[in-house]
């Protein structure tokens, strides 16, 4: 569809949009994508002054790209994810590294055969390394919390070392007041393996995610810097997609729902390379919790080198759900209020309340597509 043909940019009409989607990261823009290519009308509005949502990238002063909220490396096991999102990018293959900064040494994160040894001066094999971990395994009856999770693993001296105090910063909480999902995102290895994700397919994007979003979004008209409740009563529309906070939404009427933040430090230094890897995580020293280096990341070659520290924080911008069990009763709250809403679709992190990775938010918007195109069909 040319510019000049999209009926979505002929200001005088007034036929109202099929979509007003409120958000252009990946669960507003795959959706806006998929609509768009069905012929729909289309109308994406985003209160920041960018697409891409927390994925987007940007060069900074130095020229060097980073990405303003916190690193992202894309990783999924779905062939049918990859291949959809390759329709709008080449992709550059990386494989993710963390370092942890524990008792003096960086060892390997995940922790593998290699931390083990690194850190109690062993020598043991892989199969020496699985007993080494029964042998200080915890029984646990139940797997309910995050401290459940490792402990029954690796027992508490790794539990303290690794897990306890870097959740404790990360979350406002310690690991036995959230749910076993949060630690168990990160494996244990009796390998050494030490790669951060085990994906399938690992790779980014070979021009960086804006770039994407411009690709998923060519056909659609983008209002930015727009909040959608300063112009939605003068944008006729059919139906709405929401993929901001759910509880915003529905104006916290049942009290806020908690997500935690974060404020980016960014700094960039003149030297080529300033950590030994793309990721160093320091659980237990400092305010901040992980430190990393973009060009690992991104593979941009430059003289400089730009850094990102994370600094959790309980109030600001919402990055992360919390999950745990009197959250996720709150958030059964509004999404039963949703549920009275024929009009209205929510999609994505923030208004669905999950803790989920860029992939796992294209496979709810493609879903949600899906869902939705039926709907359509089913009414024609
Ligand atoms: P968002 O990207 O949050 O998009 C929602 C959009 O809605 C935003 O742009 C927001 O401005 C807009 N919006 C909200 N309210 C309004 C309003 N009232 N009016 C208009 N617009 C509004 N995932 C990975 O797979 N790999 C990683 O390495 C990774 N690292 C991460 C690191 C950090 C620090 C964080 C916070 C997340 C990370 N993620 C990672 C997760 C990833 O960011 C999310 O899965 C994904 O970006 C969510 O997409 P979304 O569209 O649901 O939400
Ligand atoms: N975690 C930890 N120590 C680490 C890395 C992770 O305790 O060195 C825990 C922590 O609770 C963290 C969770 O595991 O929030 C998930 O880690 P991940 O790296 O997946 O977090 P994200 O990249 O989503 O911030």
């Amino acid at each position: 569809m040319s510019e000049h043909d999209s009926p979505a940019r002929h200001p005088a009409d007034t036929e109202p949009f099929d979509y007003l989607i409120v958000g252009a990261g990946f669960a507003g823009s795959v959706l806006a994508e998929r609509l768009t290519a069905d012929g729909k009308r289309v109308l994406v509005v985003e209160k920041r002054a960018h697409i891409g949502g927390n994925a987007y990238d940007t060069y900074d002063d130095a020229g060097v790209l980073i990405h303003p909220y916190g690193p992202h490396i894309f990783h999924t096991n779905s062939a049918d994810i990859f291949e959809y999102l390759s329709r709008f990018t080449e992709w550059r293959p990386y494989e993710h590294r963390v370092l942890a900064s524990v008792d003096g040494q960086l060892v390997p994160m995940p922790i593998n055969l290699d931390t083990v040894n690194a850190l109690y001066g062993l020598n043991l094999t892989s199969f020496e390394v699985e007993d080494f971990f029964a042998s200080r395994a915890e029984e646990v009856e139940q797997i309910r919390t995050s401290e459940d999770v490792v402990v029954s693993k690796v027992g508490r001296d790794l539990y303290r070392k690794f897990f306890q105090g870097y959740t404790r910063k990360q979350w406002g909480l310690d690991p036995s007041e959230l749910d076993a999902s949060v630690t168990a995102r990160v494996p244990t290895r009796t390998t050494r393996d030490d790669r951060y994700f085990t994906d399938t397919f690992q790779a980014m994007p070979r021009h960086g995610y804006t770039r994407l979003f411009q690709n998923l979004l060519r056909d659609v008209p983008v209002m930015l810097s727009t909040d959608y409740r300063d112009v939605i009563g003068l944008i006729p529309h059919r139906h709405l997609i929401f993929t901001g906070p759910i509880d915003v939404f529905f104006d916290q009427c049942y009290g806020a729902l908690p997500y935690r933040s974060l404020t980016f430090k960014h700094e960039t230094h003149a030297t080529e390379v300033f950590q030994p890897t793309g990721t160093v995580n320091y659980p237990n020293d400092h305010g901040y919790t992980r430190v990393s280096e973009f060009k690992y990341i991104t593979g941009q070659q430059h003289p400089q080198t730009s850094v990102v520290y994370e600094y959790p924080q309980a109030h600001g911008d919402p990055y992360y759900p919390v999950p745990r069990p009197e959250n996720a009763e709150l958030y059964r709250r509004y999404e039963a209020l949703a549920k009275t809403r024929p009009d209205v679709t929510f999609v994505g992190r923030l208004a669905t309340y999950r803790y989920y990775n860029m992939d796992q938010v294209v496979a709810q918007a493609l879903a949600t597509y899906r869902r939705l195109a039926g709907l359509a069909q089913g009414a024609d």
